[in-house]
């Protein structure tokens, strides 16, 4: 895909008439600090569309970032950092939880986002549950693959194909790009 424009539309707490202008939605989901800001970068060739390392848990909006004027990148907040408030983890589980199973909105496809050192959290797995539960397009990422070796990857692929009940995972990182076209074509093709 060649990216002509991307361009942040606006962030999101709730229903919104984004969401139901026409344009395709390809949505994100990651616990935070797997890599979901550099996975998308990467996807659109972008430095800084999505900014990297911000400080983890900030974020408690959906942010749409509109795609050579034709579809949405649709980036959502990072669940499970242990320094943020019970009140604002419950915000952000219920965005998330909100943005998956309203019956009205209906992503064309949603990535899960995966730090493959550290494998499934308990969230993950009650996410996935419920994509495959309420039917949606999924592709589920194991990032920051350059952080194993050969031995240690198959051993982390093997839970999360365990945990997750999935055959197939891409495997990425998006310090070398590994992964970057294959996930490119299952997302875009
Ligand atoms: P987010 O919180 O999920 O949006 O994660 P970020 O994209 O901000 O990345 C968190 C940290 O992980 C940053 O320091 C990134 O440079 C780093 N990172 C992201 N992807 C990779 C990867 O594939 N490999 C490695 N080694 N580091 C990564």
């Amino acid at each position: 895909m060649k990216v002509k424009s991307a361009e942040f539309k606006k962030g999101i707490v709730g229903t919104d008439r984004i969401l139901f202008d026409g344009k395709p939605q390809f949505a994100f989901i990651g616990r935070s600090n797997v890599g979901k800001s550099s996975v998308i970068n990467s996807l659109v060739n972008q430095k800084n569309l999505v900014k990297v390392g911000k400080k983890p848990g900030k974020t408690t909006e959906i942010n749409f970032f509109l795609i050579n004027n034709q579809f949405y990148l649709v980036d959502l907040p990072g669940y499970g950092y242990a320094k943020v408030s019970p009140e604002k983890k419950e915000k952000i589980r219920n965005l998330i939880l909100w943005y998956i199973t309203d019956p009205e909105i209906r992503p064309k496809k949603i990535v899960l986002i995966l730090d493959v050192k550290a494998g499934l959290t308990a969230f993950d797995e009650e996410t996935i549950e419920l994509l495959r539960d309420r039917g949606h397009d999924y592709i589920i990422v194991a990032n920051k693959a350059d952080k194993l070796n050969k031995k240690d990857l198959a051993e982390q692929l093997e839970q999360i194909k365990n945990g997750s009940h999935e055959e197939n995972i891409v495997i990425h990182s998006a310090t070398t790009k590994l992964g970057a076209n294959d996930l490119a074509n299952r997302l875009f093709n």
